[in-house]
């Protein structure tokens, strides 16, 4: 038998425990205590389940004490035995061992993760071994569960999963933003005094890591109705806060014949379904993370399932903040984009659960908004919830291209370089609408964690890119 035949995964032994029956478990070593009466107690985890299965060593096992000396955390090792019901312990079962091999070693000393309390800042300079503690190993499995349901979201109600391509040499959103790509050699370029000669770069032009996969979404939407696309978003984003990643994944639905107020339903639909899922899916994870990361937690994710999302415009939301007579560090002017303080001031203290802002001013957001009928501002759309501010941000695209034209010359754009931005209003075109979810903002949301870098594997952010 190969390995693998051999191997029962530990979340299959605590779902189903086939007590009487024998098991073999392969995994690595969290703790080790031995006990007067000469056995050892071994909590094994093997990163397919939360919780640990606990190993009983007895004394009566061949080289018993050399091999209990061996383990420490963070040891590798494969162990066989009984499954017996377990007397006291979280567990209603455990592996009465019979055979105990080791297969990696783990020096206690230079383990760099062994000690039991360490902090999220310290185990972010060792993102390659972080996933081994309970949180990130939680993590880990909350955000595979919430990227499932995106895709089983979309699946359901019929919606195409686009691949948007990474490179592009659209810089149509915030220019300044984006990360270029060349092949130039710059050593060579700076010592050759030159300026740099684009035609002669991989592509013959300037180009970039995508910010957005939104545009060529719409594309694809006014071909195919329904789309979204979900993969990694580039941003070279200089402040250094707790909701920015210059690397992070974005949810970009895109739905032809649609309007905002299909928009705001999708969104409100979506988070509830990804919520509702990280609740069923991840019962012992959102445990773990209401007592040790967030007592809130479970009570935000959950008014999101169950509560109506307060849908209000930009314009009333500048009102109450304005009429608060809270203190912002940035003060509040209609026309001017708010702040997280405010964001949060409003979906926490306001109304303490969800809200979408509608119809903020054209100035302060993208081009491709359309704009309303009073001329001032745009059908744009942004979800904002608790802990975090803006997690989703959307709008009705401007489907009239003339409007659009003179939006992209009145924000200096290159109408040439959107020519085929255009065509999708040219040829055929219809009332169109989408948003775009930041996946880590959504997982940090629902575990509850203070900070971005720590929701994704491995955090790209200034001066960060190592492992
Ligand atoms: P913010 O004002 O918070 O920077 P934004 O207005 O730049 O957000 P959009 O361009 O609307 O954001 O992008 C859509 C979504 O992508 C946001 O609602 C957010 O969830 C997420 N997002 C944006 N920038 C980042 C980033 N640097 N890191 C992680 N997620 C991000
Ligand atoms: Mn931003």
């Amino acid at each position: 038998m190969s390995l693998r035949q051999t191997r029962q995964k530990i979340t299959e032994i605590l779902k189903n425990p086939a007590i009487g029956s024998s098991a073999t478990v392969m995994g690595w070593v969290r703790t080790k205590r031995e006990s007067k009466a000469g056995v050892a107690f071994v909590e094994i985890n093997d990163g397919s389940s939360f919780d640990n299965l606990q190993a009983v060593v007895p004394n009566t096992l061949a080289d018993y004490a050399s091999l209990v000396a061996r383990l420490y955390p963070g040891t590798s090792l494969q162990v066989r035995g009984q499954l017996v019901a377990s007397q006291g312990g979280r567990q209603a079962v455990e592996l009465q061992v019979e055979s105990l091999e080791i297969l990696g070693e783990s020096d206690p000393l230079k383990y760099p993760i062994a000690k039991q309390k360490m902090t999220y800042e310290h185990l972010r300079e060792f993102t390659h071994l972080r996933a081994r503690t309970n949180t990130f190993g939680a993590l880990a499995r909350l955000r595979d569960v919430l990227a499932q349901s995106i895709h089983e979201f979309f699946h359901q109600r019929g919606f195409i999963w686009v691949h948007t391509p990474i490179i592009t040499a659209n810089d149509c959103e915030g220019a300044g933003k984006a990360f270029q790509v060349t092949t130039i050699d710059l050593a060579k370029l700076a010592a050759s005094g030159k300026a740099p000669d684009f035609t002669q770069d991989f592509f013959g032009e300037p180009v970039n890591l995508t910010v957005s996969g939104q545009l060529e979404g719409e594309a694809y939407a006014l071909s195919l109705g329904d789309v979204y696309t979900f993969g990694p978003t580039f941003r070279a984003e200089n402040s250094n806060t707790s909701r920015h990643l210059a690397e992070f994944w974005m949810v970009e639905p895109e739905m032809a014949f649609a309007d905002l107020e299909d928009d705001m339903d999708l969104a409100e639909a979506f988070l509830k379904h990804l919520c509702r899922a990280a609740l069923e899916q991840c019962p012992r994870e959102m445990e773990f993370f209401r007592e040790r990361v967030d007592a809130g937690v479970i009570d935000r994710v959950k008014n999101v399932v169950e509560s109506p999302f307060t849908r209000l415009t930009y314009t009333e939301a500048v009102e109450k903040l304005k009429s608060s007579g809270e203190t912002f560090q940035y003060p509040v002017e209609w026309g001017s984009d708010l702040q997280s303080e405010h964001e949060r001031w409003l979906t926490e203290k306001v109304y303490q659960g969800p809200v979408i802002l509608t119809d903020y001013p054209k100035e302060i957001k993208a081009f491709y908004m359309k704009v309303s009928d009073d001329g001032r501002t745009v059908r744009a759309m942004d979800v904002l919830v608790p802990h975090i501010g803006e997690i989703i941000g959307g709008a009705q695209r401007e489907d009239r291209i003339d409007v659009l034209t003179s939006r992209i010359q009145e924000m200096g754009l290159s109408v040439e370089s959107l020519s085929w931005y255009l065509d999708l209003r040219r040829f055929g075109g219809v009332p169109h609408a989408g948003f775009g979810l930041g996946f880590e903002r959504l997982v940090q949301f629902v575990s509850g964690m203070g900070n971005i870098r720590d929701v994704i594997p491995f955090p790209r952010t200034p001066g960060h890119a190592g492992i």
